[in-house]
């Protein structure tokens, strides 16, 4: 975990920046920019980025590239795709970079990667056009201290337009996500469900096992395109 740091807000600690399409959620197929951040304050079981902020795994030097918000602007401007997916790690710990570096993009629509633990503060919220929120569960192996930060749910709740994302594991995980969108009151067209998995084979047969869980709730189920496309690959 890379928690415990000061973050400046004039520079993003960036993982990684690539075009390609959304992979999951409501705006799937999209052409967008991915601009990865390191960093996080999580440590899931499964995650797939661990090169965001596992240091006894990756080399923290050679895995974070320190960006100047002006060049960074510059570089994101100078891309295709108008849509700018800002993911990690967990991007709301350079919350204030991302104050500063939004309003220099040539207007791109926005969307945020969280897994809902940091309150957003008013101005990034003006900022942002999509949150996609991604409570971990219980098979993330995180502890639910940790991994349940109730107020900031509540907040991002409130927000018009937030995508509530639950990656499913197993029956806890199902538990889980009904008892939140139930607390939470979440609409059903605001919850999605997504399988866990690491190649097409797994993708697939998680999603076909949500297929039915969705219909019964009314909620909606993401795929992982680029995971079935390229399996556990960076940069897709
Ligand atoms: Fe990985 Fe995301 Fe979990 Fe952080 S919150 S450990 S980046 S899956």
């Amino acid at each position: 975990m890379g928690q415990p740091r000061k973050f400046s807000p004039d520079s993003v600690l960036v993982a990684e920046i690539f075009d390609s399409l959304q992979g999951e959620g409501r705006n799937l197929g999209a052409p967008s920019t991915f601009l990865r951040l390191s960093h996080c304050n999580l440590a899931c079981s499964w995650c797939d980025t661990p090169y965001t902020w596992d240091w006894s795994r990756f080399d923290q030097a050679s895995e974070i590239k320190q960006w100047d918000v002006d060049a960074l602007a510059d570089d994101l401007n100078e891309r295709g795709p108008a849509s700018l997916v800002i993911t990690g790690g967990e991007p709301l710990l350079q919350a204030q970079a991302l104050e500063n570096l939004i309003p220099r993009l040539a207007g791109h629509f926005v969307e945020v990667e969280t897994a809902g633990t940091i309150i957003p503060s008013h101005a990034l919220i003006e900022l942002v056009d999509q949150w996609n929120v991604s409570p971990k569960l219980a098979s993330s192996q995180n502890p639910l201290k940790r991994r349940r930060k109730t107020e900031a749910l509540e907040a991002f709740a409130k927000l018009r337009g937030a995508e509530f994302k639950f990656v499913i594991g197993d029956d806890k995980d199902l538990a889980e996500a009904d008892e939140l969108a139930e607390s939470l009151g979440l609409s059903p067209e605001s919850v999605w469900l997504m399988p866990e998995g690491t190649d097409a084979t797994s993708i697939n047969e998680g999603a076909k096992r949500l297929v039915p869980e969705c219909l019964r709730r009314g909620w909606h189920l993401s795929y992982r395109l680029h995971v079935a496309l390229y399996g556990d690959q960076r940069g897709v």
